[in-house]
C-alpha cells in the first residue's frame, strides 16, 4: 500500500490577510485557504487590526484547509507560523481578551514619544543595542502608547493585573497551545528584533530599554529560536482538531528569505507586498549599517547561533495600488494598473512619492507625507499609474544601493516574490533601476513556504538546507534594457521629488 501523503502546515497571518497553507514533500503547496480581514483606520495615520477577529480567521482557514485537504491531524507532521512583524496586541491572559485593538506596523501613533528621543539623542540612540533607529515603525513605541493611553493597560502594567504584550505570533502560539489554560507566551528572535527593547548581541530583553517603553520584560513573550523548537501542541478541540507539534516561527520578511532559500551570505530578496521589504542574508557575524538599514536577525536555529541580515522596509509599495483602486477609483483591480501604465511609454514627468507612513529605508522621516509631483496638463491617468509602480522601483532602487555600501560587495541578482511581483511593467522597470537581472521563483507562495520549511526542518520532514536549496525553481528573469543615462535622470528627479516631501508633517 502506498504511504499516505504528509504535510507541514503553514500559518501565513498578513497585514490584509490570513492563509493556511499545506505544502508536500517537495516544498509544493497543495491546499491554501485565505481570508481578509478588516483594516481600521480611527484617526490619520492610525491603522488598527481586531485581535480576535484575526483569531477567528485563523481557526477559520485552518478548518477550511483540513477540510480541503480530507486528512486528518496525524498527516500533519507539524506547523509552522509566519506573521505581519511589529503590530502589537496587549492582552489579559487570565481572560483571554485583548485589552485594546492591535496597532498595526503601518501606525504613526508613537511619533511624538519617538520624536522626543530622538531630540534626547538623534535617531540612531539606540542602534548600538537594538539594530534599529528610532521609529514609530517597531513595535516599542505601540506599546509604549498603550501604557500612556489605555487606562487598564497602564493599572496591568504597574501591578494591577496580569497582561501579555506581544505581536501576532505570540497572540495566535498562545491561544492555539491553551489560551486561558496555559496557552506558551513566547516569540522567536526575528519577531524579538523588532520591538526596540530586544539586545541584537544577546538575543535578549534589555530592562532598560523595556522600561524605556513603559514595561518589564515580564510583560513581554519568551524570545526561542526560529527552527528546531517545539513551542508546544495545538489543542486537540482547536481548528486542526488533534495536537500538532507547533516547531516554527519567523517573521513575514524573514520567512520569505528562507523561502527563498537565501541561505547563503550575500543572497537576497525583495517582497512586493502591501509594503516592500528587501533582506540579505549576512551570517553569524552581526552587520551594522551606517546607510539606514536594518540590523536584524534572520533566522535562528536551536543550539546554533543566529544568523543576521540587513533590512530596508518601505512603508507603501502595493498599498498604493489599492488606495488607487479604492479611496481614488483610477483602475478597478491591481492588474489593471499593470494595462493602464502599459498604454503610455513613460512617466511623462509624473513622481509619486508615497509617503503615507512617513518614509522608512533608507531615509526614516516620519514627518514626510505623500506628494505627486512633476504634474502639467499633458499627464494622464495612465502616467500616474506608471508613477505608482515606478515609486515602489524607486524606493527598491535606493535601498538596494545602501545594502551595497553597508556590506561592500555588489548584488548579482534580485530574488522577488509577493503580489505586486506579477506586475510585468513594475518587474522591468525594477531590472532598470538596479540594472541587475529581476528573478521570480516558481512557488511565490515563499512567505507561507519559509514557515513551513522552519516547521518541516524542525521535525525531519527535510533534511537539510541543501533539500530545501534544491526545492528553488525559476519562473521568469527580467534582465535590464534601459540605458545608465536615462536611468539615472529617472533617479534624480525621483530625489528631488523625496525632498520636497520631507517635513511635511512638522508643526
Ligand atoms: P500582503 O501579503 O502584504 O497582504 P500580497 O503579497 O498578497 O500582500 O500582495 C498584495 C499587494 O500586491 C496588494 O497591495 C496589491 O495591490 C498588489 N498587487 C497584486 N497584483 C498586482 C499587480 N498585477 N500589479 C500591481 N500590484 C499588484
Amino acid at each position: 500500500m502506498a504511504e499516505k501523503q504528509k504535510y507541514v502546515a503553514a500559518i501565513d497571518q498578513g497585514t490584509t490577510s490570513t492563509r493556511c497553507m499545506l505544502f508536500n514533500q517537495q516544498g509544493m503547496p497543495v491546499y491554501s485557504s485565505q481570508l481578509e480581514h478588516k483594516q481600521q483606520y480611527p484617526k490619520p495615520g492610525w491603522v488598527e487590526h481586531d485581535p480576535l477577529e484575526i483569531w477567528e480567521r485563523t481557526q477559520d482557514v485552518v478548518r477550511d484547509v483540513i477540510r480541503k485537504a480530507q486528512c486528518s491531524p496525524s498527516d500533519i507532521v507539524s506547523a509552522g507560523i509566519t506573521n505581519q512583524r511589529e503590530t502589537v496586541v496587549a492582552w489579559n491572559p487570565d481572560t483571554g481578551k485583548p485589552y485594546y485593538n492591535a496597532v498595526v506596523w503601518q501606525d504613526l501613533r508613537g511619533k511624538d514619544y519617538i520624536d522626543s528621543l530622538i531630540h534626547q539623542g538623534g535617531i540612531d540612540l539606540l542602534r548600538d543595542k537594538t539594530g534599529v533607529p528610532l521609529s514609530p515603525y517597531f513595535a516599542g513605541s505601540k506599546i509604549h502608547w498603550l501604557t500612556e493611553h489605555v487606562d487598564e493597560i497602564r493599572r496591568a502594567v504597574s501591578g494591577g493585573g496580569r497582561i501579555c504584550f506581544g505581536t501576532i505570533d505570540s497572540w495566535l502560539i498562545w491561544n492555539l497551545t491553551g489560551g486561558v489554560s496555559g496557552g506558551a507566551f513566547i516569540t522567536d528572535v526575528t519577531n524579538a528584533s523588532r520591538y526596540l527593547m530586544m539586545d541584537i548581541a544577546s538575543f535578549s530583553w534589555n530592562a532598560e530599554l523595556a522600561e524605556t517603553f513603559g514595561v518589564k520584560p515580564e510583560h513581554l513573550p519568551e524570545i526561542r529560536p526560529s527552527i528546531g523548537d517545539c513551542y508546544g501542541y495545538t489543542r486537540r478541540d482547536g481548528p486542526f482538531g488533534g495536537e500538532i507539534p507547533l516547531c516554527g516561527i519567523l517573521g513575514d520578511q524573514q520567512a520569505a528569505l528562507f523561502g527563498q532559500a537565501c541561505f547563503q551570505v550575500g543572497q537576497g530578496k525583495n517582497t512586493y507586498g502591501t509594503g516592500c521589504f528587501l533582506l540579505v542574508n549576512t551570517g553569524e557575524e552581526m552587520p551594522v549599517s551606517k546607510h539606514g538599514l536594518l540590523t536584524t536577525a534572520a533566522y535562528q536555529e536551536k543550539g546554533k547561533k543566529p544568523v543576521y541580515a540587513l533590512e530596508g522596509s518601505i512603508a507603501v509599495a502595493g498599498s498604493l495600488v489599492q488606495w488607487m483602486r479604492d479611496s481614488i477609483g483610477l483602475v478597478d483591480s491591481a492588474p489593471a494598473i499593470d494595462r493602464l501604465a502599459e498604454t503610455v511609454d513613460d512617466n511623462g514627468g509624473v513622481y509619486f512619492v508615497p509617503a503615507f507612513s512617513g518614509l522608512f529605508a533608507p531615509y526614516w522621516e516620519s514627518g514626510a507625507r505623500g506628494l505627486i509631483a512633476g504634474l502639467t496638463g499633458f499627464a494622464g491617468a495612465a502616467h500616474l499609474a506608471r508613477a505608482v509602480l515606478e515609486a515602489t522601483a524607486y524606493q527598491t532602487k535606493d535601498i538596494f544601493d545602501a545594502m551595497e555600501k553597508d556590506s561592500g560587495v555588489p548584488i548579482q541578482e534580485l530574488r522577488v516574490d509577493g503580489g505586486m511581483s506579477k506586475s510585468e511593467p513594475l518587474m522591468q522597470f525594477q531590472a532598470d533601476m538596479l540594472q541587475v537581472p529581476v528573478i521570480r521563483p516558481e512557488v511565490q507562495e515563499t512567505t507561507a513556504l519559509g514557515a513551513a520549511y522552519a516547521a518541516g526542518l524542525s521535525r525531519g520532514f527535510w533534511e537539510s538546507y541543501d533539500d530545501l536549496a534544491d526545492h528553488w525553481k525559476e519562473d521568469k528573469r527580467w534582465s535590464p534594457h534601459m540605458d545608465i543615462s536615462r536611468r539615472d535622470e529617472y533617479l534624480s528627479q525621483w530625489h528631488k521629488a523625496v525632498e520636497r516631501s520631507k517635513g511635511w508633517a512638522e508643526s
